[in-house]
């Protein structure tokens, strides 16, 4: 499979060199030149098949023959090592649960799978060692930092606002140790984001074979795919047809859900659920993309004011705004919606959801007054002890702690304290 680079500036690169460059040269992203349906017995026997199983029919044409198919279902069985149960909350309304993982984020598929791909491709190299370098306004870091922690051939620094993280977050950052680095950055999350950018693009700094680990990386997005065939074996026994509703901050994982789609599997509708970074609901609205300055929210993951998968999805939709309104919706809810909307939730029907998941639930409990005969399907992104600053004052009760979270409480925080480029500058150059 080759990927070209949707800024049509640069030469087109194998999956190997996309997942190592993470961006083109010429700063876009990387899309694959092709996408082939799976055979419709392939959806029709689904239930029989397991995750695995799933995960490797789905991905496998976009790795190609680059990593061999005994060592891509060995990735595999690697990256899905927990659970992807659908809970019914309400009828016809069910949540994706997608923070089983290790931290206990949906973004630990991701970067469970590239951290694995990236050391395949390093096997052989034991002297040239990449770096990944992240900026996280609080869940990619923790996942990245597992995700990679112990990954051969793999240095990982990752930059976070100093004081901008919840507690649980910084601890998962900066107690692990080994290959895995933190930086805490006096500023705020764009603070971080421009530091790295200016590494990227730094000559001084091309030694250290700088990647990204965001779901810009194709093999931090494109397995995201997997849910969505995850959720699709679990009800499809039900019989109707399906909406799906993502809630969205860089549009990697709805993107993921539309390759799915591509893929042959039967979704009727995809809504793209956001915080007040509306962004693309506006969009849809009025046809002009307008990026805006992001805006603080307590889905703080999603406060993202220029989504950058959404140039892959414009890809997808060929840039028509007709192609886009027949199967996506996307909406926007501020905070005072979700608050009341994550009690009532509980109020009502027992079940505990984190901001993330209620800005899904409540768009696709719009959207699904369009789809009387359908079921829905919100992805809850990540648990809501991640969250607990803002469930608990509303739900009134203290959540139990999960042992993945318990066993980086008592943990020694290690990090270095950095105020501006050159500090990171140094620090890579030096390390
Ligand atoms: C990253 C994240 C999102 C947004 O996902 P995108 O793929 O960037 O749209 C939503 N919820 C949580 C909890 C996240 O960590």
């Amino acid at each position: 499979m080759k990927y070209y680079s949707l800024n049509h500036n640069a030469p087109k690169v194998s999956f190997q060199e996309a997942v190592i460059q993470g961006l083109a040269p010429d700063k876009g992203l990387y899309f694959p030149e092709s996408i082939a349906p799976l055979p419709s017995d392939f959806f029709e026997n689904i239930e029989q098949y397991s995750n695995e199983k799933i995960a490797y029919e789905a991905i496998k044409q976009f790795v190609g023959n680059e990593i061999p198919e005994e060592n891509l279902k060995q990735i595999i069985a690697e990256t899905l090592c927990f659970d992807f149960p659908t809970v019914k909350v309400e009828e016809n309304i069910y949540s994706l649960e997608l923070y089983h993982g290790p931290t206990m984020a949906f973004k630990d598929v991701g970067a469970r799978f590239m951290s694995r791909c990236l050391a395949y491709f390093n096997k052989d190299t034991q002297d040239s060692k990449n770096t990944v370098l992240v900026a996280t306004s609080g869940d990619t870091g923790g996942a990245v930092a597992s995700g990679f922690l112990g990954v051969a051939g793999v240095d990982v620094v990752i930059l976070y606002p100093s004081g901008k993280v919840s507690d649980i977050q910084e601890r998962q950052l900066t107690t692990l140790g080994q290959n895995i680095r933190a930086l805490e950055v006096d500023g705020v999350f764009d603070d971080c984001q421009d530091m790295v950018k200016k590494a990227f693009l730094d000559e001084s700094l091309k030694g250290k074979n700088l990647t990204s680990a965001n779901s810009i990386n194709i093999a931090r997005w494109l397995p995201q795919m997997f849910y969505f065939f995850f959720a699709y074996k679990q009800l499809k026994s039900i019989k109707k047809p399906m909406v799906f509703s993502c809630p969205s901050g860089n549009f990697g994982n709805i993107c993921a859900g539309i390759m799915a789609k591509r893929l042959g599997l039967p979704i009727e509708h995809f809504v793209a659920s956001t915080n007040v970074n509306d962004t693309v609901p506006q969009f849809l609205a009025t046809g002009t993309y307008t990026p805006k300055p992001s805006k603080a929210t307590i889905s703080n993951a999603m406060d993202v004011g220029n989504p950058s998968n959404f140039i892959r999805i414009q890809e997808l939709y060929h840039h028509d705004l007709n192609e886009f309104n027949k199967d996506f919706s996307s909406y926007s809810y501020d905070d005072e919606t979700t608050t009341a909307a994550l009690g009532a939730i509980y109020k009502t029907t027992g079940y505990i959801a984190e901001p993330h998941g209620v800005v899904g639930y409540l768009g696709l409990k719009k959207e699904m007054l369009n789809y009387p005969n359908a079921i829905g399907i919100f992805l809850e992104t990540a648990h809501p002890i991640k969250f607990l600053d803002v469930v608990e004052p509303i739900l009134h009760f203290k959540l139990p702690i999960p042992k993945q979270i318990e066993s980086v409480l008592n943990k020694k925080k290690v990090s270095m304290k950095i105020q501006t480029y050159d500090d990171l500058r140094f620090f890579l150059q030096t390390s």
